[in-house]
């Protein structure tokens, strides 16, 4: 764990890989000192702990995007994991609660360099679909309010798209950290993102962490794409 360094840059690299070689390969491509590495889902269900390692081992500060949402002790159980093995980041949905998330603040604090979020509202839901859940508010609704309680349980940020970005830095304060996917270049393909921004404009909204997938994975030289990312919030 010795070897992980930690970065200036904003810019957090989705691994979104099927397997071990894969992110190994893509590991090996970037680097530690110009960027963060997400692992989803997908990864950590094929590989467990053993691509928290080999990234660690890297020098990558690592944030675990899985999203816990269960009841307040096994959300703490698995966060204290977590914070245990040195992880830089993870995050637990806003609407499992206070007390849920209270409980997964105090597993967090074991390790002070664990920064833990919450996701509001998923960017794939409509308001037609909050509905059918049960809530009345509006997404834009929801995502102020669940983002309040964040704060309130003492979490470090949120997810938010850059959209949400400046209405959130105003209303959460400037400690509250939004970390902010669904970015593109501005001569990139939006893929499925649907309201995206670029890095510049992510970072002039508020934003604190860029979450990247494709236009870096899945670029000839995903180094140089990520140096070009970099050099525009120069510009
Ligand atoms: O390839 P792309 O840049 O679209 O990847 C974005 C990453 O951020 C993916 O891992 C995706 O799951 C994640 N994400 C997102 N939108 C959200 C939350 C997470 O695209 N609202």
């Amino acid at each position: 764990m010795n070897s992980v360094v930690t970065t200036d840059s904003p810019f957090i690299v989705a691994f979104d890989c099927a397997d071990l070689a894969a992110a190994n390969q893509l590991a090996d491509q970037l680097s530690p000192q110009l960027c963060r590495a997400k692992v989803g889902k997908e990864l950590f269900t094929a590989c467990g702990m053993a691509v928290i390692d080999m990234l660690h081992s890297k020098g990558y500060e690592i944030f675990l995007d899985l999203k816990y949402h269960d009841i307040p002790t096994t959300v703490a159980k698995a966060v204290a994991v977590v914070a245990n093995a040195g992880i830089w980041m993870v995050n637990v949905h806003a609407s499992g609660g206070h007390r849920m998330m209270s409980a997964a603040k105090d597993a967090a604090s074991q390790s002070n360099s664990t920064h833990l979020i919450a996701v509001t509202v998923l960017t794939s839901m409509t308001d037609e679909d909050l509905q059918l859940t049960g809530v009345a508010r509006s997404v834009e609704e929801q995502v102020l309010f669940l983002a309040d309680s964040a704060k309130n349980a003492g979490l470090n940020g949120v997810v938010c798209s850059a959209q949400e970005a400046q209405q959130l830095r105003q209303r959460c304060g400037n400690d509250f950290l939004l970390v902010t996917p669904g970015i593109r270049p501005a001569d990139a393909i939006a893929d499925d993102q649907r309201r995206t921004l670029t890095p510049r404009e992510a970072i002039d909204a508020g934003s604190d962490y860029l979450v990247v997938g494709r236009p870096i994975t899945q670029a000839d030289d995903p180094l140089q794409a990520l140096q070009q990312m970099l050099a525009s919030l120069n510009g």
